[in-house]
């Protein structure tokens, strides 16, 4: 993630908030590429400093919340998984921990 200074008013908003950025107010840039199908994606997304601090506070509590090993897994859901050699059947395959990721 790339922190920036907007040089005009961005067109652009935060994804998370919705904020718009005026000439001289800091903004995170963050740049994702995904490959699929054999075709590759990049996607950009704005993210302003009040929601990036706020996502990594979340994302600092979730690691220490998982790493204490508390999680009763109180939200799991059904994994599918695509069936070898086939291109679009899927079946179920385990149930995930929706929070820590654990097989449970
Ligand atoms: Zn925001
Ligand atoms: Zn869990």
């Amino acid at each position: 993630m790339k922190r920036k200074v907007a040089s005009r008013r961005l067109n652009r908003t935060c994804i998370c908030c919705n904020k718009s950025f005026v000439k001289g107010e800091i903004y995170y840039i963050e740049r994702n590429v995904l490959k699929e199908f054999g075709e590759i994606f990049a996607c950009e997304y704005l993210v302003c400093p009040r929601c990036k601090y706020e996502n990594e506070r979340k994302g600092e509590r979730r690691k220490q919340f998982i790493e204490s090993g508390k999680c009763h897994h109180p939200i799991t859901d059904e994994i599918w998984k695509t069936i070898a050699g086939e291109d679009y059947v899927k079946e179920p395959s385990h149930t995930e921990c929706c929070i820590c990721g654990e097989v449970v």
